[in-house]
């Protein structure tokens, strides 16, 4: 699938149903306990999944099942992040960390080319 179905596919995600979900940062650190299922989680992120109606982030779990193309794309953004953060002295990021984005990057593109 192109650009423009890739996008829509995302827009659908996002917007169908009740709910509008956004990729927002969150406090590091911070236990948060999961919009959806209750779930005390610890993010090993600053970014994650929110509902639209609620500050609390929704986890893991609950993000792939309400929201997978965006669940995808946290984790390509999350995976983009920590490697920036590893190799900020680095030339070139090591071989395993490409490795990883363009996993993550694959996945995404799956899970958006729905
Ligand atoms: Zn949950």
């Amino acid at each position: 699938m192109h650009g423009l179905g890739k996008l829509n596919a995302i827009l659908a995600d996002g917007w169908n149903g009740m709910k509008c979900y956004a990729i927002r940062a969150v406090e590091e650190s911070n236990e948060k306990s999961c919009a959806q299922c209750g779930k005390t989680f610890r993010g090993n992120s600053t970014l994650a999944l929110f509902a639209e109606d609620n500050d609390h982030p929704v986890c893991r779990n609950c993000a792939r099942k309400l929201a997978p193309a965006m669940s995808a794309l946290l984790d390509l953004a999350q995976t983009a992040q920590r490697i920036g953060r590893g190799s900020r002295h680095l030339l070139t990021p090591p071989m395993e960390s490409l490795l990883d984005l363009a996993h993550a990057a694959e996945t995404y593109s799956t899970s958006a080319a729905r």
